[in-house]
């Protein structure tokens, strides 16, 4: 569990000394807007990504969360509620392995009632089997993340024996129950399985689906990150240009993690996610909460607010409101423009339990 080594703020701390909110736009420190939300609900997977979830530490000994101790769907639902009323636009469910979470769909049944855009992020391991019912409970599209087309490659990347014709068959289902367009997210590791960068745009271009390359990161403090592991995103974009033109285009909106490129002959778009070589935190406009129930106002953060205190203590919507608004307006993170060699080994919150 995370609040071993990463302080969670205790309910209320945050706005005793701010002012309430009075329900218009919310700025933070440095004038960012709070745009998305994402939601981890669950801190377990059934991966064990060598750069995310490492089966030295989240081995049989690792103690996830309890039950009692993470959210309920109707918890998530009232928090997410709240925060569509504070102007959040979109809702990515994330984790861990969202979709290793019993029931997920009936969380989707009430979040799809909110005038939000909702998405999920997967590994894809359980989609073929789900993709019918999330998309019938409102969901309106996933990302897959694949970090190969190779089987050896990708097991060694997942370190959980699983074959990529799963995957593909996951992202064929959740196609066909119209739940694209589908982003299929790679994350790129330097003499890991950089090699597949070409093999996945070649598999993705002209199917619709968008591959997006990411930047190792040095999320969480157990993945042994060094700067010489990360591929910049100039690269990929290089490399795969030079075997199918490119061009750029204009992001959809401001705050946009993935620059957007596409083929020119007309194959559709790739993307890419620079978050280390071109740190994208001037339009950050992203908050998370925990699967225990902590917001966090970075991916990097070393510390988070609790929340679910509040809630099961009776708090009203004001409160909550007033609550969230005092963090996001105290908020001055902007990690990934100061990362160094030496805040990679600061304690930082893990990417499986704040929801990447
Ligand atoms: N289990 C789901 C999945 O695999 O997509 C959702 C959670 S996972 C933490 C979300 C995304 O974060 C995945 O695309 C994963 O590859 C990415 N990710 C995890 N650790 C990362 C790291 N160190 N650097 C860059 N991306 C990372």
């Amino acid at each position: 569990m995370q609040d071993k080594v990463i302080p969670i703020r205790a309910a209320g701390a945050a706005r005793a000394a701010a002012p309430a909110y009075d329900g218009g736009p919310l700025a933070d420190l440095r004038g960012r807007g709070l745009r998305d939300l994402r939601i981890s609900v669950t801190d377990r997977c059934n991966f064990r990504c060598v750069y995310c979830m490492p089966r030295e530490v989240f081995d049989n000994e690792h103690k996830f969360l309890p039950h009692s101790a993470i959210l309920s769907f109707e918890e998530i639902a009232r928090l997410a509620r709240v925060f569509v009323g504070m102007g959040v636009k979109k809702i990515r469910l994330t984790g861990g392995e969202p979709l290793v979470r019993r029931d997920l769909h009936l969380l989707i049944e009430q979040l799809a009632r909110l005038d939000v855009d909702l998405t999920l992020t997967t590994n894809g391991s359980l989609l073929a089997k789900q993709a019918r019912r999330l998309k019938d409970a409102g969901l309106k599209r996933v990302t897959v993340s694949l970090d190969s087309l190779d089987d050896a490659v990708f097991k060694a990347m997942n370190d959980a024996d699983f074959p990529v014709a799963r995957v593909l068959e996951g992202i064929d289902a959740a196609a066909a129950a119209g739940l694209g367009p589908i982003k299929v997210n790679m994350v790129v590791k330097r003499g890991a399985n950089d090699q597949e960068v070409l093999p996945m745009a070649r598999r993705f271009r002209g199917s619709g689906h968008i591959a997006r390359f990411i930047e190792f990161m040095d999320v969480g403090s157990t993945n042994g990150w060094r700067m010489d592991d990360v591929v910049p995103s100039a690269e990929v974009v290089r490399r795969i240009g030079e075997q199918f033109p490119l061009e750029p285009v204009d992001a959809s909106y401001a705050g946009e993690v993935a620059e957007r490129w596409r083929y020119r002959d007309g194959a559709g778009e790739i993307g890419v996610i620079s978050s280390v070589t071109q740190a994208f935190c001037r339009d950050c406009n992203r908050i998370r909460l925990s699967t225990e129930g902590a917001l966090y106002t970075c991916l990097f953060a070393q510390g988070g607010h609790d929340l679910k205190q509040m809630l099961r203590a009776g708090a009203d919507d004001d409160a909550l409101r007033n609550e969230i608004a005092a963090v996001w307006r105290a908020r001055d993170d902007r990690y990934s423009e100061i990362r160094t060699s030496e805040t990679a080994n600061l304690p930082k919150v893990e990417m499986s339990y704040i929801g990447g």
